[in-house]
């Protein structure tokens, strides 16, 4: 493990994010390394994907990983000990949204949708010219950035959805909508962590309390109704996903 500081009079003094780079091949490492410490990236570094969870820390209950130093995290697919897809898959199913480009010598379709599947944000094959990872990069952390929530005095407000917590009121698009208690609950909960994955047994725990005995239908039952009260087309829907095999999120 070690951190790659940005270094040659960097082009800002401000350090633009810091990225967890998880790739085995020395070569790919440094020339990656490099460049983005070069555009003033701080890069930390793991050469396998076992020694990438000595950076995430595990919060609240044991069942959540952060990664609390992380602003975006590079991952190749074919490692030792625990392959980039099987990591991903596990950051994103213990919740944390920290964005993922992931990098692979496969270029095939296939390969690509079960990458963006299992929550990765985007994806490059190689070989891959340094300018446009810089420019994934830059991308994936604005867009990151302007998906968390911005609380202005005491709402929640993502693009054209404002939650006001103390009234319990919501509106979409300027204009108020009725939610049932429980709707309001899951969209509360959703708009407090963007772009986290909730699984259906999760947001049971959360939104109904551990002694709900119903099933997990119940949960997708809510979902179709907050979309239809939120979404513009509910059938293809822009603010709650569905990420499939493993919940929903939002933004
Ligand atoms: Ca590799």
């Amino acid at each position: 493990m070690l951190t790659l500081e940005a270094t040659k009079s960097s082009k800002q003094d401000v350090k633009l994010g810091r990225v967890l780079l998880v790739e085995d091949e020395e070569l790919i490492r440094e020339t990656v390394a490099l460049a983005l410490s070069e555009e003033g990236y701080e890069v930390l570094i793991a050469e396998d994907g076992r020694s990438a969870l000595n950076f995430a820390s595990r919060t609240e209950d044991s069942n959540s990983l952060e990664f609390p130093d992380v602003d975006l995290i590079i991952l190749d697919l074919m490692l030792p000990y625990v392959n980039g897809l099987d990591l991903c898959r596990l950051i994103r199913h213990q919740g944390s949204s920290v964005p993922i480009l992931i990098l692979s010598a496969k270029g095939s379709e296939t390969d690509r949708v079960v990458g963006l599947e299992v929550g990765a944000d985007d994806y490059l094959t190689k070989p891959f010219g340094m300018r446009e990872l810089v420019a994934r990069c830059r991308a994936l952390l604005r867009r990151h950035r302007q998906a968390q929530p911005k609380t202005t005095g005491s709402s929640l407000r993502f693009q054209e959805i404002v939650l006001y917590p103390q009234e319990c009121r919501v509106t979409v698009r300027n204009e108020e909508i009725n939610l049932s208690p429980k709707e309001f609950r899951i969209l509360e909960l959703f708009m407090s962590h963007p772009r986290r994955v909730w699984s259906r047994d999760q947001l049971i725990e959360k939104v109904w309390g551990p002694d709900f005995m119903g099933d997990s239908k119940t949960v997708d039952v809510h979902i179709r109704w907050l979309r239809e009260k939120m979404e513009v087309d509910p059938s293809r829907p822009e603010y709650l996903t569905t990420v499939r095999g493993f919940g929903y999120r939002f933004g």
